[in-house]
């Protein structure tokens, strides 16, 4: 379920650009792969900032690159401080100009600030992402409520907004290029959705209505993270345990020992499905740990998350009243690409009879698995993953060394990844080895564009290390913008197993895909064609973001891709048919639980999100029983990824009404690659066509119309259906 795991890390909001422009709240990071915070050490003494600090003037690099061979742990806190009070600065200039407001002397000159805050905090979220240690991670705690506090210093000042308001209302008699007009539209939606055109007294309610919000959350989190802990399965029968491996073994006995405890220790992980479930086969240890997993959250004790969800959910609520919205998912949604929960709802009630189907397929062959070992039981949710093992073992029988061979990691990069962008868009790749890098792994490439116009810069780090999270992302060192004169400075992270020394770096055919994953979200900011920053490159709302990206996966596959780069590292030899069929085979499997366990935590997520603020506390277990049965997703073996009292990303990590764009991406990406399956395919004309209207456009027009103006229709769930085999039930047709 990887899939649904990937985190563009664009969560440096609208202050990467350094403007006050497009909300990007729904940007923030996936939180699967989060990994805990090691503790923070007292921050050093801080220099003045001043023309020694590497980020006082632009980068003379090529590309404005920055110059990580001058720069020094120490330069980041003083700079980015720096940053925060100059912009602060510019913004009461443009609030305090006598002149009346105007679109170039408010709009524009909002653009143009924040420079220097713009150059030293991409790199700093570089480098705390990518490769931290002591000094950066004290400086990132210094800065987290620094920076949230300079950013409602931008939106809560009235001055400001006032002169945002008088252009936004008369932006029809000012004759703007469609671009210019976004970009009014979208900075005054980003106040509002602040609360900006709020009066003092609900102001003052709003900001309560937050707080509580946030501690509720904090609540949320502390709760569950000690739930969690003890949720883990603990026991001193190793004959419980069998199934395992010795490695496995092991490390659940170092996790009790880390505990201080004798015997075995499995650690609760935060879905629903556990990983070991796949192994064990004490089918007794089996359904306790996955009742550990399930009630977790649900003990009637101190860790129990039920009261503080309830009211999460009615001050959100209640919140989304006051800035006069029906309900909290209609104030996030509407600057999103689905802009209403109806649609969004409409979306998931399309696919659940699919999706459904499909898993009560699947569920048909692992219980003949279960039947075939007459172990007379019913197949329940604890025995899903134990038997999908077995019958993918016979099915496919995969051997991840055998198929790892023909992935050695440079020879995919530009045999693969780069060879199918110059196929679709002409560009070129050219290693550089002058441009300085945070750490010897990285990579840099200068791409150039089909007409031999310098492009774009783009890094690579794709293997992993103890000071790098968790995960893969794309992000950019320096953001595309006409205005500024600007080309992308692009990086894509990942963490690849690093070979030994001389060794070749072999990786699966999952880390191959991460690859083209992650350079769909780099072409979507190297083709960035717009005049301002804010709008520029992959800052698109949630339900859009990851389109490029999972787009971009289906080159992996491509036969023409696919035959360019799978070739054996040692003998050259391209991979035998048979196992490329055995792959594109094994590609759908267990689709149908992964679509439903999705779709039913999406459902949830939704409806605690359409709740009124009139209606009551709620019960959240009749609540989420209620929610699944009324849309027909109430499967006994294929409970939701989450469920209501441990869903971390609705409940503290800015998820909150926007679970559905996993799946709402997936319909744009299945559903755009029917239609270059319907027109030739890989073709550089196809492509042209993709980059001028979707991948070059960022976030300048509306999302909808811009796919619309593209695909000749809107989207549907359709090609889902085709490319992950799903078809409804005999009998039912779909809604
Ligand atoms: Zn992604």
């Amino acid at each position: 379920m990887k899939r649904y795991d990937h985190r563009v890390p664009l969560a440096v909001l609208l202050l990467a650009t350094g403007t006050a422009g497009v909300p990007l709240g729904g940007l923030a990071r996936a939180a699967d792969a989060a990994p805990e915070a090691p503790p923070v050490p007292a921050a050093p003494a801080t220099p003045p900032f001043g023309p020694s600090n590497p980020f006082f003037a632009p980068s003379t690099l090529p590309f404005q690159a920055p110059p990580f061979d001058r720069i020094k742990d120490e330069d980041y806190l003083p700079a980015i401080e720096a940053g925060m009070a100059s912009e602060l600065a510019e913004m009461r200039a443009i609030a305090d100009d006598p002149a009346p407001p105007t679109f170039a002397n408010t709009f524009v000159a909002m653009e143009s600030s924040g420079r220097l805050l713009a150059r030293a905090l991409s790199t700093f979220r570089a480098v705390t992402g990518a490769n931290t240690d002591p000094v950066l991670q004290a400086a990132d705690e210094k800065l987290a409520p620094e920076l949230a506090a300079h950013e409602d210093a931008v939106y809560l000042n009235p001055k400001l907004f006032a002169r945002v308001a008088a252009v936004y209302h008369k932006r029809r008699s000012l004759h703007l290029d469609p671009e210019s007009l976004r970009l009014v539209e979208q900075t005054y939606l980003a106040f509002v959705h602040a609360g900006a055109n709020l009066s003092p007294d609900d102001k003052v309610k709003l900001s309560k209505f937050n707080e509580e919000e946030s501690k509720l959350s904090n609540t949320f989190e502390t709760r569950l993270l000690a739930a969690a802990k003890d949720g883990a399965y603990r026991t001193n029968d190793k004959d419980s345990l069998a199934g395992l491996g010795q490695a496995q073994l092991a490390a659940a006995a170092e996790a009790a020992k880390g505990r201080d405890l004798t015997g075995y220790l499995i650690p609760l992980q935060n879905t629903t499905q556990q990983p070991v479930l796949a192994s064990l086969t004490a089918r007794a240890t089996r359904e306790t740990i996955f009742q550990n997993s399930w009630d977790r959250a649900e003990h009637g004790d101190a860790n129990d998350t039920r009261d503080t969800i309830a009211r999460l959910a009615q001050v959100r609520a209640q919140r989304a009243a006051l800035l006069g919205f029906p309900n909290y998912a209609a104030w996030v949604l509407q600057d999103q690409m689905a802009k209403t929960p109806e649609a969004a709802l409409k979306f998931m009630s399309d696919l659940v009879p699919l999706a459904t189907a499909k898993a009560l397929s699947e569920q048909q062959d692992l219980q003949a698995a279960v039947d075939a070992e007459h172990a007379g039981f019913a197949l329940a949710a604890w025995d899903w993953e134990f038997y999908a093992a077995k019958v993918r073992q016979q099915k496919y029988d995969l051997d991840e060394a055998e198929i790892k061979p023909y992935f050695e990691l440079g020879n995919v990069l530009e045999n693969g990844v780069f060879y199918a962008a110059h196929e679709l868009y002409g560009i070129t790749f050219k290693e550089r080895h002058d441009i300085p890098v945070y750490q010897p792994d990285v990579r840099v490439f200068e791409v150039t564009d089909v007409n031999g116009k310098p492009l774009a810069l783009f890094y690579c780090d794709y293997f992993k290390r103890d000071n790098k999270n968790g995960g893969a992302w794309m992000d950019n060192l320096v953001g595309e913008s006409k205005l500024l004169g600007t080309l992308p400075v692009i990086y894509n992270v990942a963490n690849f197993q690093k070979p030994a020394a001389g060794e070749p770096a072999l990786i699966s055919f999952d880390d191959v895909t991460t690859m083209f994953h992650e350079f769909g979200h780099a072409l979507h900011g190297m083709f960035a064609d717009t005049v301002y920053p804010s709008l520029s490159g992959a800052q698109t709302p949630r339900d859009f973001v990851e389109f490029p990206s999972q787009f971009n996966e289906h080159w992996a596959i491509y036969p023409r891709v696919f035959e360019h780069y799978a070739h054996h590292y040692q003998t050259g030899a391209p991979m035998p048919a048979a196992l490329v069929a055995k792959i594109k085979r094994a590609m759908n499997f267990g689709e149908g639980y992964g679509l439903t366990e999705t779709l039913a935590a999406a459902e949830l997520d939704m409806q605690w999100h359409t709740l009124a603020a009139s209606a009551p506390l709620q019960n959240p277990d009749d609540f989420e029983k209620q929610a699944l049965a009324r849309v027909h997703i109430d499967l006994a073996a294929v409970p939701p990824r989450y469920r209501s009292s441990y869903f971390l990303h609705i409940w503290g990590n800015g998820y909150a009404a926007g679970y559905y764009a996993y799946l709402w991406t997936q319909m744009l990406d299945d559903d755009a690659f029917q239609w270059f399956d319907e027109h030739g395919g890989l073709t550089r004309a196809n492509g042209e066509r993709f980059r001028r209207m979707v991948l070059s456009r960022g976030n300048t027009q509306d999302l909808e119309k811009l796919y619309i103006t593209w695909r000749g229709r809107a989207p549907t769930v359709a090609a889902m259906m085709k490319y992950r085999e799903l078809k409804p039930a005999a009998g039912a047709a779909p809604r």
